[in-house]
């Protein structure tokens, strides 16, 4: 089994560190509070990243804006997974999803960054 790489490395210039861990897209208390606990299993609302030492650093501490205060590595609205938005949507959640990583581009054919790469 090829191991997981992480999702947030594209982010960030800086490099990975430590192991791989579940890298939560929506926070795990808005889930608990919205009463959709069993939705902080599903795949859909995480995604591997690297962890640090503890799990707290790496990509995954510097995307989270509990964990890292100037929150060096920010995840743009459009990098969001399309089965998330369906979730989020599903769930009455997408205004969080505006919130945390901003409004959703109206134009989902042309996503800012596709050519951007030389
Ligand atoms: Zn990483």
């Amino acid at each position: 089994m090829a191991p997981e790489r992480c999702w947030l490395r594209r982010f960030s210039e800086e490099p990975c560190e430590g192991r791989i861990i579940r890298a939560h897209l929506v926070d795990r208390q808005l889930l608990k509070r919205e009463r959709l606990a069993h939705l902080i299993d599903d795949p859909r609302t995480w995604v591997p990243a690297c962890g640090g030492m503890t799990g707290l650093g790496g990509h995954h501490g510097a995307a989270d804006p509990m964990l890292s205060a100037r929150r060096e590595l920010v995840v743009p609205r459009w990098a969001i997974p399309e089965e998330l938005e369906l979730l989020m949507s599903a769930v009455g959640l997408s205004w969080w999803l505006a919130a945390r990583y901003g409004e959703r581009p109206t134009d989902t054919h042309v996503r800012p960054g596709a050519d951007a790469d030389p």
